[in-house]
């Protein structure tokens, strides 16, 4: 004997609902990560330093959650795995 079947179907639906959100949730996160390789092959890039010269000591970069996390680049745009000890040909010290 079915005491509620709508709510019993609600509730279904709605966990069935959830169950659907939640790998796009994580997903999405991973889909953040993006590299531009077209901007990086005309710049050069490379994920480590070229003598003393590196990301985190340019002004076009922008940080990561962490000193040492990938960050991004105002000069290659839609990219957010700059290594902080990468270089491209458009590196310009901080003053
Ligand atoms: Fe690194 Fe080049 Fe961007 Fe400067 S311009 S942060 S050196 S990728």
């Amino acid at each position: 004997m079915e005491s509620n079947p709508i709510s019993r179907r609600r509730l279904l639906a709605v966990a069935a609902g959830a169950l659907t959100v939640a790998p796009v949730v994580f997903m999405s996160r991973e889909a953040f990560a993006a590299t531009n390789d077209a901007l990086r092959k005309a710049l050069q890039y490379q994920d480590s330093p070229k003598g003393a010269d590196k990301c985190m000591l340019c002004v076009q970069f922008i940080p990561g959650k962490s000193p040492t996390d990938k960050g991004m680049c105002k000069a290659i745009t839609n990219d957010d795995q700059i290594s902080p000890t990468g270089w491209c040909a458009a590196f310009v010290k901080k003053a």
